[in-house]
């Protein structure tokens, strides 16, 4: 057995016995272990030697004058440090009785009378060694609970600790017929700043944040307890104002036994103010300014769920109002308008957290039954919503002007996809993009496309732009001037939804496009005369000005039959392929439709 213990520091045994020739010996083997060894002669200076000493193990005689072995290993195990310390208790009887007795009293060994000597040392070895890795598991076990509950970057209680929190003051607060608020703090911009700044001291701005929240409030609580310190029923008073961070640069205040509204007010504008002060970094001195959002308790709800709600909507209206400013809730509060401001800021985050994925859809040539192109399709997985569809978040993202941005987005990614099937054994096939009105008003879009293709290396035949036809047909002169310089480039341009908006005759003759998409609520009505009619002049009119045409949202044999009779040559439908994923799309272009075809016209 080495002589030293395996941690770098001395071992300190405390050595209690009225006996001084056993302390003597007992302290002569310890020491040639490399032990420290400190003594004690009685019961109640043991305790005293333990508290000062801090030892890492306790040698204890039963038989002390004063107090016994017993009594002191039971105070020892009754203190905060003597919780896991381990303790050998010597005595001169053993007897089951007394042995268990020590057992009882938390002894972690015990000895008979006479030592054996020889054996002491490598006794008191195997014992700190069992204590140090159950101290090391009783630590990780701290450490996992600490995760569990608190957020590492920040170390304020995370989203689990605040529904717990919020439960616990909801409830105290019902008991003791008092109110509550709670504040939902966001941090303006922040995705934006923490881009721009890099992610490292984002994380510090964080914890600047968090820090400020903590000093900003704490003088809460201290004023609070004094004037609480004698409520009666509850013991827990722990403080009054609890902070958590949710994640992200989302932030909560609870405050409990709230006087009334005014006090409220104060803490938010406590809180707007000592965040909006400029965040040292190094060279950078960002100012963030928070949201806040507000709901009491128990006007604005009475669940924790609805409380959470409601200070939510509030906090979106305060960023809609112009951030840097708090807002209580109040039912006036237009859901849907909040909804749609929230859908905004998520979309926001969406683009940057790989949210937005993009799907291919089939478009099949009739006279061989191939797929020719594909049309691209964003979708977007929301991690909570699940997949909402371009429907809902096209026309917020055209809105707010994020439309450019997550149009850039689309073709960056159909760049990606394309220079990987570029590598594969499959025929070139032609990639329809949807560009929305607001892209389309951009003045640059011409030369930004130009951009686009040089630096992706996809040839300009390969892509084919689609407006809707109300987008190019306001302001048509200026607009013929815009697709025509898009034309030069090279690439396609179609008429989305056509027939849905107003075409004017003479101006469609004269707009540089090539190919008309026919609305799929017009193949939904080819059951109808009407819809059967205007689909036969949209494929006359295509016709006559030497356009391509596509009919898409096919989803039966019926409908098929009638287009291939009227010989329409492009289809697009769930009849024939889905939107599918960017890895499905090699193997459906080896497919091959004719069949289908063949199955409509064969009488
Ligand atoms: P759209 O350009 O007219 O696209 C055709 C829509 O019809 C797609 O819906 C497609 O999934 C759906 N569809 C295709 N075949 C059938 C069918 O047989 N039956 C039915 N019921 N529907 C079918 P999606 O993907 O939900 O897109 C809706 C609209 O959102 C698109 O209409 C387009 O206007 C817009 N959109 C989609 N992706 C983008 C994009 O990347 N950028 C822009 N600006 N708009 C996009
Ligand atoms: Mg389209
Ligand atoms: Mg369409």
């Amino acid at each position: 057995m080495s002589s030293t213990d395996k941690t770098q520091h001395k071992a300190k045994i405390l050595v209690s016995d009225d006996d001084l020739n056993v302390r003597l010996l007992t302290r002569q083997c310890l020491e040639a272990e490399g032990m420290i060894v400190v003594e004690a002669t009685n019961g109640p200076e043991t305790l005293d030697v333990f508290v000062r000493e801090r030892p890492d193990l306790v040698f204890l005689d039963v038989e002390m004058p004063g107090m016994n072995g017993l009594e002191v290993c039971k105070r020892i195990r009754k203190m905060p440090q003597g919780e896991s310390i381990p303790i050998m208790i010597v005595t001169g009887s053993n007897d089951r009785r007394s042995i268990d007795q020590g057992f009882e009293a938390g002894a972690t060994q015990y000895k008979t009378k006479p030592v054996n000597w020889s054996l002491l040392g490598r006794d008191v070895h195997y014992m700190l060694r069992a204590s140090n890795a159950f101290n090391a598991l009783k630590r990780q076990e701290d450490r996992l609970r600490y995760l569990a509950y608190y957020d590492p970057l920040t170390s304020l209680p995370n989203r689990r600790s605040f529904n717990e929190q919020l439960n616990r003051i909801l409830k105290r607060s019902q008991r003791r017929n008092s109110n509550a608020a709670l504040l939902f703090i966001d941090l303006d911009h922040f995705k934006r700043i923490n881009d721009s700044i890099g992610h490292g001291r984002g994380d510090r701005l964080l914890v600047e944040i968090a820090k400020r929240l903590t000093v900003e409030l704490r003088e809460d609580d201290a004023i609070n307890y004094l004037t609480e310190n004698n409520a009666e029923d509850d013991n827990d008073l722990d403080g009054n104002t609890e902070i958590a961070r949710l994640g992200g640069d989302e932030f909560t205040v609870v405050l409990s036994d709230v006087p009334n509204i005014a006090h409220v007010e104060l803490v938010a504008k406590r809180i707007l103010h000592s965040l909006s002060e400029p965040i040292q970094l190094q060279s950078h001195n960002p100012v963030v300014t928070p949201s806040i959002g507000i709901a009491l308790y128990p006007h604005d709800g009475t669940d924790p769920d609805t409380l959470v709600r409601n200070a939510d909507t509030a906090m979106y209206v305060a960023k809609a109002e112009g951030r840097a400013c708090y807002r209580f809730y109040d039912e006036e509060m237009n859901a849907t308008a909040v909804e749609q401001l929230k859908m905004e800021e998520e979309l926001r985050h969406a683009m940057r957290n790989d949210e937005l994925e993009l799907r291919y859809q089939p478009q099949v040539d009739i006279t061989n039954g191939k797929v020719v192109s594909m049309e691209a399709l964003v979708r977007w997985k929301h991690p909570e919503r699940g997949m909402v569809s371009p429907l809902e978040f096209i026309p917020i993202a055209e809105s707010t002007g994020q439309i450019v941005e997550l149009g850039e987005w689309v073709l960056s990614e159909v760049a990606r996809h394309c220079s990987y099937w570029d590598t594969l054994p499959i025929d070139k096939f032609r990639i329809c993009v949807n560009i929305s009105p607001m892209q389309f008003n951009q003045t640059d879009l011409p030369s930004y496309i130009s951009k686009f293709l040089e630096q992706s290396g996809l040839p300009p035949n390969r892509l084919e732009l689609e407006f809707t036809e109300s987008a190019i047909m306001t302001d048509a002169e200026t607009n013929i001037a815009k697709l025509a310089e898009l034309k030069a480039i090279g690439i396609d341009l179609a008429v989305d939804d056509f027939g849905t908006g107003y075409s004017s005759l003479s101006y469609l003759k004269r707009f540089p496009i090539d190919t008309l998409k026919i609305d799929q609520s017009f193949v939904a009505d080819l059951d109808t005369a009407d819809g059967a009619a205007i689909i036969d002049a949209i494929l006359a009119l295509a016709k006559a000005l030497n356009l391509r045409v596509i009919a898409e949202g096919i989803e039966t044999q019926d409908q098929l039959r009638y287009l291939v009779k009227k010989r329409c040559r492009l289809l697009q439908g769930y009849y024939f392929s889905r939107p599918i994923y960017p890895e499905d799309v090699p193997t459906m272009l080896m497919q091959n439709f004719t069949s289908f075809i063949d199955e409509v016209t064969k009488d």
